[in-house]
């Protein structure tokens, strides 16, 4: 059968991506681009930094510039929800205009910011950060002398901090696990970011949560805290994580674990719908198991891989997972996926701010982070990819170049 039309549903960094790798393989048929925001595809990451912070504008985050992306000539439906998928029609419906037919789909929909479910959570001044209009409001709340109180000690909510802290505002960040990035990070690193913010000036409390948040006479907002403290603050960001957005694949029967399951191929467990970014879950290689990637380099190079796999290329997603985030002059970077039972080999001193953990399984690199130590980073990640043999001692000694290795 031909493969006419292709519907992708999100406009996001995947969605964006499925698009116009479409085209650049040379797809003429019809591409249909649903997406709920009023935004052509843009970037997530520098809202919760540069535009976050006044430094860039909103419009720099575009995927692809306007003027390139009408060249691509795609049906791009803005402001535009995806309802419901009928597999036996293979039509796609929506909140406004017909439904639409399709012959391969992408879900590229992404998550969601999750909501913390306490009294008060919805008051104005409660701020969620996934969107433009997100990093608008919270922009415009982000004032010198105020007071930001930022639930959630992941890596929003600590970007956040770093930027809030640069405005000159009074930051406190109060997470419910005992350390900070606890889910993504060994403890080594939890305890560097401790110290870089507590260096800056950030109040950080850890192992509570929040109660309730309420209105203070005069205005401004107080929270009350697992352990009977109350925080008084001008402004809050909840940032505790994403819920994927895989309600239209499971209503339409497609198997879903959170977030939709499918293979290196994009596949899910129907041919003809693919899925791709912060919504996909599959088996990571690097990783030894399923997962979904909330990363930059997921969406793009998932979203490419699953436009590709629509036009029957073949295709096997299975990137060393690379993520990095930004806070104050840190530039920290994470290559493969550390794992408690891998043994840590530190170079360089972790009091500093520049310093590399390797993570081994048996004498092999298997991931490694740091901050500000792009170059070492670039050498750890082959070391990873060509699943090199390491001597620990070596691999720990700065005065061996990484290259020898
Ligand atoms: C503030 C912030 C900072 C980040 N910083 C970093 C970083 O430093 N490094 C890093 O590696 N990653 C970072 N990320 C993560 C990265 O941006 C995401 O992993 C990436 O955006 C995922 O892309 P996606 O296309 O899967 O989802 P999204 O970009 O979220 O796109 C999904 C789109 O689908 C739309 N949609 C949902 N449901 C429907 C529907 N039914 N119909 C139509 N449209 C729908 C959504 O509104 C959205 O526009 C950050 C994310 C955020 C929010």
């Amino acid at each position: 059968m031909n493969t006419e039309t292709i519907a992708i549903v999100g406009a996001g960094q995947a969605g964006g991506w499925a698009a116009q790798t479409l085209r650049n393989e040379g797809f003429k048929g019809r591409i249909v681009l649903i997406g709920d925001e009023p935004h052509r595809p843009y970037e997530r990451p520098p809202l919760s930094k540069a535009v976050l912070a006044g430094d860039a504008h909103a419009d720099s985050t575009s995927l692809v510039k306007p003027e390139a992306f009408d060249l691509l000539d795609i049906d791009w439906r803005p402001k535009v929800t995806a309802t419901r998928i009928d597999r036996s029609a293979r039509l796609l419906h929506l909140t406004q205009g017909e439904p639409v037919h399709y012959d391969k789909l992408i879900l590229c929909n992404g998550g969601r910011a999750r909501r913390l479910d306490v009294p008060g959570a919805d008051l104005p001044g409660v701020h969620m950060l996934r969107s433009i209009e997100d990093a608008a409001a919270l922009g415009a709340a982000l004032s010198a002398g105020k007071h930001l109180l930022i639930v959630g000690g992941g890596w929003i909510g600590l970007e956040v901090a770093a930027t809030a802290r640069k405005k000159g505002m009074q930051v406190t960040v109060v997470e419910a696990l005992p350390r900070l990035c606890e889910r993504t990070v060994p403890p080594l690193i939890s305890d560097y970011l401790l110290r870089l913010h507590r260096s800056h000036g950030v109040e950080v409390v850890l192992g509570t949560g929040v109660q309730q948040f309420a209105r203070t006479p005069a205005g401004g907002l107080s929270a009350t805290l697992g352990d009977g403290r109350e925080i008084a603050c001008d402004a809050v960001l909840v940032g505790i994580g994403l819920v994927a957005n895989d309600e239209l694949a499971r209503e339409a029967g497609l198997a879903c674990e959170g977030g939709v399951l499918v293979d290196a191929q994009c596949r899910s467990s129907d041919a003809d719908i693919l899925a791709a970014g912060d919504v996909a879950a599959w088996h990571c290689e690097w990783a030894g198991r399923r997962m979904r990637l909330e990363s930059w380099q997921n969406a793009q190079e998932q979203g490419i891989a699953a436009a590709r796999a629509a036009l029957g290329n073949e295709v096997n997603h299975q990137p060393l997972p690379w993520f990095w985030s930004d806070q104050y002059d840190v530039n920290l970077q994470i290559f493969g996926m550390p794992a408690p039972s891998h043994r840590v080999v530190v170079r360089g001193d972790p009091d500093t701010h520049s310093f590399v953990a390797f993570f081994l399984d048996e004498d092999k690199v298997v991931a490694a982070l740091g901050p500000n130590s792009a170059k070492d980073l670039r050498f750890a990640r082959r070391l990873i990819e060509r699943r090199t043999s390491v001597d620990p001692e070596r691999l720990a000694d700065v005065q061996v170049p990484l290259a020898k290795l």
